[in-house]
């Protein structure tokens, strides 16, 4: 029986430094994996370090920018130097500015598109062919709710996560026969440091009524649906997107 067992094998986990990233590098660590801290942040990644190692568990640290071309090709390498690498968690994003579509300057538009959907392009190049060569692995990818559904003032974001749920399918058909799994997450809004910057109390009410539940998701409950996918109990589980959206979608 497959279980949720997750060790002898490395993980990649980018924009561990905080929020989602980091509360799923925590869990991964936890069940045993070896995992490579990927954040521009060299503090906040060092900080998760050594938070792992106080518990017992193995983390590395890669100070990197997923906008480069070649952070995927970094990141398995120190992957490997670890354990073969079974797991990869494409995760560091950003909101962006809130603006309508006309109103966006190129820059930002570029910078949301790079960051949020260009990263996964760069990471899954590299990490795709070094799962398949250990026999299989599993990327999770994450989307958001505005992967499936859009909003005004956030049309950079919104193209970019429904651009993840599509690559995530297309990466899924393309390996399914090699043993690697491509699946992504969907959360509702999540408590988490890309929240706090960008509401105040009104502002963070009118999210919450978003959510039938009556609260945002803590990082921790979208990490367990990613180490769900990432783990030997979801061996049948491919090319789909998972909410984790107290009851948005659902409305
Ligand atoms: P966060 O802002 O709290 O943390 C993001 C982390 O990524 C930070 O450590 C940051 O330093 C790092 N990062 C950002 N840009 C980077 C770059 N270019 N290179 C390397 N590292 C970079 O974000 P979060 O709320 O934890 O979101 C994580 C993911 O989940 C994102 O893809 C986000 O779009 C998605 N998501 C978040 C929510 C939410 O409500 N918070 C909802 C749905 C989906």
């Amino acid at each position: 029986m497959a279980t949720y067992d997750v060790a002898h094998r490395s993980a990649i986990v980018s924009g561990a430094g905080m929020g989602i990233g980091r509360a799923v590098a925590e869990l991964l660590a936890a069940n045993g994996a070896s995992v490579v801290l990927v954040d521009r942040d060299r503090a906040a990644a060092e900080a998760v370090r050594g938070e792992i190692r106080a518990q017992g568990g193995t983390a590395a640290v890669l100070v990197a920018d997923v906008t480069s071309s070649d952070w995927g090709t970094e990141a398995v390498r120190v992957a490997e130097e670890m354990a073969p690498l079974g797991i990869a968690i494409n995760n560091a994003g950003i909101s962006g500015p809130s603006a309508p579509l006309t109103q966006y300057t190129p820059e930002d538009w570029h910078r949301v598109i790079s960051i949020n959907l260009d990263s996964l392009y760069t990471g899954m190049r590299a990490q795709i062919p070094a799962m398949a060569a250990h026999g299989g692995g599993a990327v999770v990818n994450l989307a958001s709710i505005l992967g499936t559904v859009g909003q005004a003032g956030a049309s950079a974001y919104v193209t970019a996560k429904h651009g993840v749920v599509g690559m995530t399918k297309s990466a899924a058909l393309e390996n399914a026969a090699t043993g690697v799994r491509v699946n992504a997450v969907a959360p509702g809004y999540v408590h988490t440091p890309m929240i706090e910057k960008v509401t105040n109390a009104a502002s963070y009410a009118a999210l919450v009524s978003l959510h039938p539940m009556g609260r945002l998701a803590s990082a921790e409950e979208v990490a367990q649906m990613v180490v769900f996918l990432a783990s030997d109990a979801a061996g049948f589980v491919t090319g789909s997107t998972h909410l984790v959206d107290g009851g948005y979608s659902a409305r």
